[in-house]
């Protein structure tokens, strides 16, 4: 079954967001919390690219494992940092020997220390020309890709970065998922920004659930995602609490994703952090998704 079918009338798509961690101890971690979310019927699971490939064979091992033992259409993601045409249809037809339904196509951000992104001879400039490659090799693959409700961070304008995004979409990707974001309403103008671009494809919110205010403020500084003041200020009324930081991301997250459902989001795309107690407590205080009893 084609990834899409997730976000088919009248169901709502609920999907996890794994990494793959340094070491065994981080394995088993991921695998024991896993097997906590899996009581809310996620239809898909995806394991991130590390920069530069440097998690290239963990990024499948850990795909296929999820698959196998869970019994789950996964997706691998992928992106076109220091990789050649030929290091990218080594991994898709790896990616494709090993059953993995979905390739997350990426162009990925540019090596540490590196300004700019660079395409290596012959490599792919923009994850639109990914998406072709994908298509021409492994047509049977779904394809995902990027949104961003707030602009990628290097595209001069928003009207510019939907024009990309439609791109890849034209290019044959099957749905978009977002990136984190904390206003709705950044992502329902994203959304009706897409429709009206001709962008026909399901957009799927992504959502991390804060779960310190040292965390969210590194992330959001990486990928530009603003913070409500309200939100922030929550937050910081409970600077010496961890707990209280915990609870408080939970309940705007649950509140987040209860009015993105309302407003007909196609589903919800969990950046679980490979942890999954905010995830699982969120989750339990919706009755939007089905679960095992
Ligand atoms: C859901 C999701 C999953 C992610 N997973 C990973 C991961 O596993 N590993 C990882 O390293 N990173 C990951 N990222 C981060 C991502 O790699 C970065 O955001 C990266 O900077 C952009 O990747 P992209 O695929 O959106 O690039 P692109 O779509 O290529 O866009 C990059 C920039 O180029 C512009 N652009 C796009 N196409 C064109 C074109 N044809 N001509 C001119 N300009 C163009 C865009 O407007 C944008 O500013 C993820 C992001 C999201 C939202």
């Amino acid at each position: 079954m084609p990834l899409v079918s997730a976000y088919s009338p009248g169901k709502l798509g609920l999907s996890f967001e794994l990494y793959p961690p340094r070491d065994t101890a981080g394995m088993d971690d991921l695998f024991a919390n896993l097997t906590e979310l899996i009581q809310f019927r996620p239809s898909f699971v995806t394991c991130t690219y590390g920069a530069g490939g440097s998690t290239r064979d963990k990024t499948l091992d850990i795909a296929a494992r999820v698959r196998r033992e869970f019994g789950l259409p996964v997706a691998a993601h992928l992106t076109c940092v220091g990789a050649t045409p030929s290091d990218l249809r080594a991994y898709l037809d790896d990616a494709a020997a090993r059953g993995i339904e979905g390739i997350v196509a990426l162009r990925g951000d540019p090596p540490k220390g590196e300004a700019a992104f660079r395409a290596t001879d012959g490599g792919f400039r923009h994850a639109d020309e990914l998406v072709r490659f994908i298509r021409s090799e492994h047509p049977g693959f779904s394809v995902v890709v990027a949104g961003y409700p707030e602009k990628h961070l290097e595209a001069p304008d928003f009207e510019t970065d939907l024009d990309h995004l439609k791109r890849k979409v034209d290019a044959g990707a099957d749905f978009v998922i977002s990136q984190l974001f904390y206003r709705n309403d950044d992502f329902f103008r994203f959304r009706d920004r897409c429709a009206a671009t001709g962008i026909r494809v399901p957009i799927v919110p992504g959502i991390l659930p804060v779960t310190s205010l040292k965390q969210i403020k590194r992330i959001s500084a990486m990928c530009g995602a603003t913070l409500p003041d309200e939100f922030l200020t929550r937050l910081e009324f409970q600077a010496g609490d961890p707990k209280g930081q915990f609870d408080v991301g939970v309940y705007f997250a649950t509140r987040q994703v209860e009015g993105l459902v309302e407003a007909g989001c196609p589903g919800i795309h969990f950046y679980v952090l490979n942890k999954s107690q905010a995830t699982a407590t969120i989750m339990r205080a919706l009755t939007l998704f089905p679960r095992d009893e």
